[in-house]
């Protein structure tokens, strides 16, 4: 995990720097786990940043020639850790970054540190607690006000570089390539804990850091939760199991589902299901794409399953975007917002159909939006698979 810098990171430090200038923002704490390391490189699991705004180009021009020396300019930013990640924050932040190894609360440092310069301290308001905010607002200098500025850094991973797809496609081969390992074993017998604690074991000997999520392996009429705990209880024949996974890898996530069939005795209602559930799952894939909005996309999949008149068994969201987060933006769903779908975006395809009392089917894809093309990450079989 440590031991290597990623390159990207004091690249995307430098173009938040540039939107922070043009927000009206002098600086940005950074805190969440995701967007440090998206930013940083650093896959730690306590740091801090205070990135800087970058000088209008005509002040950064006459900045240079009166500098003390172009190393301040450099080091504009700052990493906060402590002593446990001395070495591994040097291995992995970028230069562009002045580490600080910190003793007492990082948030008390990143305070400090503007000491001695004034202006406007954006935040992000969807992660930093109301206690922190506080404590952060007691600590600040004179001079500094705080704005909240939401999602500002979630916003621009929603768009992925290609170095990013290349991990979460690594990431769905690996999970993909675990099933396929647990299914030679078969499923009719064994726990559903038992299958799902034996695929996040082969995830991380495939070379998964661990999985993305807890994984759900949930059959029979226990599939109708949509995301059921896996039991002791032992999986029986002739039934449907829905099986959602994924693995973690190079600090990226892969998500998946596959329902499968314990034996050819399933119901004809199992089979009904079966059949729509996939038909929608396959109307929404082909609807992804740059151009339409996550409602859009999600309209598609739920028109097939209300035309069925299931439309009151899919209570969830077609899909999620999936990064260094299990669940992010954008989301496909009746809730989410007018924002058009853009090449770059990682999204899933889940539509769901759960009978209370009696199964549930869910099939879901990982798929890379494109100009009026996708890319489907995942790649096991979808035509319903007898597995006993
Ligand atoms: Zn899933
Ligand atoms: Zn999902």
């Amino acid at each position: 995990m440590s031991g290597h810098a990623d390159p990207s990171a004091g690249r995307r430090a430098a173009r938040v720097a540039e939107m922070l200038g043009e927000r009206g923002l002098d600086a940005l704490l950074v805190e969440t786990p995701a967007d440090l390391r998206y930013l940083t490189g650093f896959s730690g699991s306590h740091g801090m940043a205070v990135l800087r705004a970058a000088a209008p180009e005509a002040d950064a021009a006459a900045a240079a020639d009166a500098a003390p020396g172009a190393d301040a300019q450099e080091r504009a930013h700052l990493f906060l850790t402590d002593f446990r990640y001395t070495t591994q924050s040097g291995e992995q932040v970028p230069a562009a970054f002045a580490r600080e190894i910190v003793t007492g609360e990082l948030l008390d440092a990143a305070a400090a540190a503007l000491e001695g310069s004034e202006g406007r301290l954006g935040f992000d308001d969807a992660s930093l607690t109301v206690a922190r905010h506080r404590r952060l607002a007691e600590k600040l200098p004179q001079g500094w006000e705080l704005r909240a500025c939401t999602g500002l850094v979630e916003g621009l991973r929603l768009v992925k570089e290609p170095v990013e797809i290349a991990r979460i496609r690594a990431a769905a081969e690996l999970a993909d390539e675990a099933l396929r390992e647990i299914l030679e074993a078969g499923l009719a017998g064994r726990s559903e804990r038992e299958v799902a604690i034996e695929l996040e074991l082969r995830m991380r000997r495939l070379g998964a850091e661990g999985p993305s999520f807890s994984s759900i392996v949930a059959a029979g009429a226990h599939a109708a939760l949509p995301h059921a705990e896996p039991r002791d209880e032992p999986i029986p024949p002739d039934v449907l199991v829905t099986i959602d996974w994924g693995a973690l890898y190079d600090g990226y996530c892969s998500d998946c589902t596959r329902t499968y069939a314990t034996g050819e005795g399933i119901s004809e209602r199992a089979r009904e299901v079966y059949e729509l559930v996939l038909a929608a799952q396959e109307a929404g894939l082909a609807a992804v794409q740059a151009g339409p909005s996550g409602r859009e996309v999600d309209a598609v999949a739920r028109a097939v399953i209300e035309q069925a008149g299931h439309g009151e068994h899919f209570g969830h969201g077609l899909g999620h975007g999936v990064g260094m987060e299990i669940h992010e933006g954008p989301r496909l769903s009746r809730t989410a917002g007018e924002e058009p779908l853009r090449a770059g975006n990682v999204v899933t395809v889940e539509p769901g159909v759960y009978l209370p009392g009696e199964l549930g089917v869910r099939i879901e894809d990982l798929v890379v939006v494109g100009e009026g093309a996708q890319e489907v990450l995942t790649s096991l079989p979808k035509v319903l698979t007898v597995v006993s």
